[in-house]
């Protein structure tokens, strides 16, 4: 096989090995459930409490504020409905924003079918909320705030604090997607505010199909499934018990290492972005210039298609991405890029590299050094750009 770089590290991280190590004994020594009174299991037990506990220390919480559930998605629909559900009978206004993970978006739209209102904040061009806006669509009804810590198209970080100085002044609960910004960013629930926070295990180094669901004390929250009592009787099902281990270890291992990893990618991103920006003209990064991800870069080519520059991308061995996961293969522009007020033409020829420690400056020179050369034979056969290109002269 020839090179392989990925780059996509937004849409699924490589499992760490000492992740899938600590896992293994899971499947095939210690498979006793959980909830089996025999001494075989009850070492099953303890590791599950222990994962708890490691993974509140990431957070400044407490162990029984974590719950597990499978994944980011999970986690972001149990805190809307659940909410929803618990709190109907204060209010049934929501707020979130328009660059949110389709799992708010497709869940506040459901929720907006069931009798709920929600008002979807604007953002600025570079992916920030409109905080004037928000305070302004705060009603006595509202009773929920859903915003992102990151976004996973553009790499924004919001200004998560004062959303939830914001939610608290008003006694609104305050929820925040964390998929992407967990392990890449310090976060301290109580500092910010945060009553809510989804994190998904394979975006950290962890293994697909687990996730947490952090609800502060307090939350009157309902049963997300209803049946056995794990989880406090809120989330039922068999713990996912080498799933659990293995997030716990990639939580620990994220917070560990997250100050070298950190620098050293923001760094790899920095170069990538100056060099492209310098080298590739009649293009633009997406997102705040440094309040973002360090592992993010997103950029628009105007006179491309995202999809061709994806495939041939995908010739010299460069994973990439036009966006998020969930939407490619439609046909319509991101709705992140939208809301920053990109018109679709520019939208649709977007690229998102998203890096992880292992990139190198060098392997940054071999993406760019293709990159201009697959942008610019793109042009060539673009009869806008040799339109552009006319009036020029
Ligand atoms: C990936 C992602 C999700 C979904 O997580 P899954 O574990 O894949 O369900 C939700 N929100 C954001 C911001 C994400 O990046």
């Amino acid at each position: 096989m020839g090179k392989l770089l990925y780059l996509d590290n937004a849409a699924t991280t490589k499992t760490a090995p000492e992740v899938v190590d600590a896992m293994l004994p899971y499947f095939t020594e210690h498979y006793g459930n959980p909830s089996s009174v025999y001494s075989f299991s009850s070492g099953n037990k303890e590791m599950i409490s222990k994962q708890r506990e490691a993974i509140a220390d990431t957070l400044g919480a407490s162990a029984n504020e974590i719950y597990f559930t499978a994944g980011g998605s999970e986690s972001d629909n149990w805190a809307l409905k659940a909410t929803a559900e618990a709190y109907a009978g204060k209010g049934n206004h929501i707020i979130t924003t328009k660059i949110e993970h389709h799992a708010i978006l497709h869940t506040a739209q459901y929720l907006e079918k069931r009798g709920f209102e929600v008002t979807y904040v604007d953002v600025d061009e570079d992916g920030k909320v409109k905080l004037d806006e928000l305070k302004a669509a705060i009603r006595p009804t509202t009773i929920l705030i859903s915003v992102m810590f990151a976004n996973n198209e553009i790499g924004t970080i919001q200004p998560i604090k004062e959303i939830g100085e914001i939610a608290k002044e008003h006694g609104i609960l305050f929820h925040t997607d964390a998929v992407q910004a967990y392990g890449q960013l310090p976060i301290n629930v109580d500092e910010c505010h945060i009553d809510m926070l989804s994190a998904s295990g394979h975006k950290f180094n962890g293994p697909k199909g687990i996730g947490f669901l952090y609800i502060r004390k307090g939350v009157k929250i309902r049963s997300f499934v209803h049946g056995g009592a794990q989880e406090r009787k809120r989330r039922a099902g068999t713990e996912n018990v080498p799933g659990i281990v293995g997030i716990g270890t990639a939580a620990k291992r994220a917070a560990n290492t997250r100050e070298e990893r950190v620098a050293k990618e923001i760094e790899v991103r920095d170069y990538l972005i100056d060099r492209v920006l310098k080298e590739i003209p009649y293009c633009r990064l997406n997102g705040h210039r440094t309040d973002r991800l360090p592992n993010n870069a997103n950029f628009s080519f105007r006179f491309v298609e995202g999809e061709s520059l994806l495939i041939m991308l995908d010739m010299k061995g460069i994973c990439a991405s036009s966006g998020s996961a969930c939407t490619s293969g439609s046909l319509d522009p991101s709705h992140v890029l939208l809301a920053i007020g990109l018109p679709h033409e520019i939208a649709h020829g977007s690229l998102r590299l998203t890096i992880n420690e292992e990139i190198t400056k060098e392997d940054i020179d071999y993406v760019v050094d293709n990159l201009k050369e697959i942008v610019a034979h793109l042009r060539n056969m673009s009869p806008l750009y040799e339109d552009f290109v006319k009036k020029q002269k």
